[in-house]
């Protein structure tokens, strides 16, 4: 029989391990995980731009008995409302029946802007035989990784009227997709001695979008006079147009399954649907609650949460303060009772580069949402660092729970290092910790989470708002 000796007891009982959720996972619990994550991969096929998030998520609210709310709205007890801030991020609320002066606001906070390439504002043009568009890259990316991949071009264009359009080009089985050429390895001889950031360049990341010839000998740029009669055609823009739009090429890659087992997923920007998501169905499967709940899908995560749509603008502390005053009570109170889990990923090690990783102290895949009491570069500047007694009351309520979750930092000290938005919120005298799930290949054009690790998400979430 397997009987442990009576020093292993005790080490179990004494030393932190982590726990694989698939290996205590009964074949109901494997269903459960794998059915929850067929869910999120229709999420991440409808949104993958902050705006296509929004509106989703919206619908999905509309369903679940949320309506519009405005700042300025009247709010009562019992309400679930959404704000739609200009399009590209979502703050929804539930009013729980507790005193929110006493319990404070439970908030998750999640983004649902990812890297990718934008265009620029005067983006057409033709050279020797194609017609292409100038791009500036959005986020964090490595640019070599986004050539000769296909590529879906989405947004919305705003016209001299103010009228405006929506476009989705290169996700239908018969659409056409978008390109960024490379160089071949016959000529590549001196571009491969370069360094992986300077082997493509920002300026070379320019989008393939035709080779048809107008048909008419006076015109000088026939190409570019082709692409732009059909979006005439189709949207009934000019070139002026592009000033006033919002135009992104993504990868046109759906979400699917990874391996013979299907355990993994590989998807564009799992960082950070994959912690939207959890957070979204958390607060719509969770009926009633003493706490007012606030759900969070920023925009502008991944280039510093600047702006009016980021969460650095004053849209969250607004909103709890009406609900708050609505109520009868005091917003600085309720401030200082409320706590945040800021909901982004993590990164998942990986041990093809394992050089940059501390093992010990890594989020391993497949072994739950990772707590981060702190994110940060070069010692710790730029995080929050949540205090010990909040990571205490985080983990009791994991723990009490069930939900199988693990601690985590970003890689070596001296490697790098990156944050997110829990200092934004902890500034404003919330308690907030950094839980997410561990990714790979991290802002890459198809990116790979643990389907456990997605549903330990979830159970967290709602762990925290229940
Ligand atoms: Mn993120
Ligand atoms: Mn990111």
């Amino acid at each position: 029989m397997n009987t442990k000796s009576a020093g292993q007891k005790i080490y179990d009982e004494l030393s932190y391990k982590k726990r694989n959720i698939f290996e205590e996972s009964t074949p109901e619990k494997l269903k459960e995980i794998y059915e929850y994550a067929t869910g999120y991969a229709k999420f991440l096929d409808v949104a993958k731009t902050e705006r296509e998030a929004t509106a989703s998520t919206i619908e999905m609210a509309k369903k679940h008995g949320y309506t519009e709310y405005k700042i300025g709205d009247s709010i009562k007890a019992g309400d679930k409302r959404y704000l739609n801030q200009h399009s590209k991020s979502l703050l929804l609320f539930k009013i729980g029946d507790g005193d929110i002066e006493r319990d404070g606001v439970r908030i998750i906070a999640a983004h649902v802007d990812s890297p990718r390439l934008d265009l620029k504002q005067v983006p057409m043009y033709e050279d020797s035989g194609m017609a292409f568009l100038k791009t500036h890259y959005y986020g964090g990316i490595k640019k070599y990784q986004w050539t000769a991949i296909p590529l879906a071009l989405h947004g919305v264009i705003i016209k001299a009227d103010g009228t405006s359009v929506e476009v989705k080009i290169g996700e239908d089985e018969g659409d056409p997709v978008f390109y960024i050429n490379d160089l071949l390895p016959h000529l590549g001889q001196k571009q491969m001695t370069e360094t992986l950031a300077n082997a493509i360049s920002g300026e070379t990341l320019n989008i393939l979008i035709g080779g048809l010839p107008y048909n008419d000998g006076e015109v000088k740029d026939k190409i570019k006079l082709t692409a732009l009669s059909l979006l005439n055609e189709k949207y009934g823009v000019t070139e002026e147009d592009f000033i006033s739009a919002e135009l992104s090429l993504v990868p046109a890659y759906k979400a699917r399954d990874i391996g013979f087992d299907r355990a993994l997923m590989a998807a564009y920007g799992h960082d950070d649907r994959v912690c939207a998501y959890p957070a979204l169905t958390a607060l719509f499967d969770t009926e009633k609650s003493k706490y007012t709940t606030v759900v969070i899908l920023a925009d502008k995560e991944e280039i510093g949460s600047e702006g009016i749509t980021g969460m650095r603008s004053d849209f969250l502390i607004d909103v709890i303060t009406e609900i708050s005053l609505a109520l009868g009570k005091n917003p600085r109170a309720v401030k200082s009772h409320s706590k945040c889990l800021s909901a982004d990923v993590a990164a998942a090690y990986d041990p093809n580069f394992s050089d940059v990783y501390e093992k010990r102290n890594s989020a391993m895949l497949s072994c739950g949402a990772s707590m981060c009491k702190y994110t940060g570069a070069r010692g710790k500047s730029s995080t929050s660092d949540a205090s010990a007694e909040f990571v205490s009351f985080v983990r009791r309520l994991f723990d009490e729970n069930g939900v199988i979750w693990q601690t985590s930092e970003l890689g070596k000290v001296d490697a790098g290092g990156g944050g997110t938005v829990a200092m934004y919120i902890a500034n404003h005298n919330i308690e907030t910790v950094d839980i997410g799930v561990p990714v790979i290949s991290m802002h890459a054009p198809y990116e790979v989470i643990s389907k456990a690790d997605l549903y330990s998400a979830y159970e967290a979430f709602r762990a925290f708002i229940k």
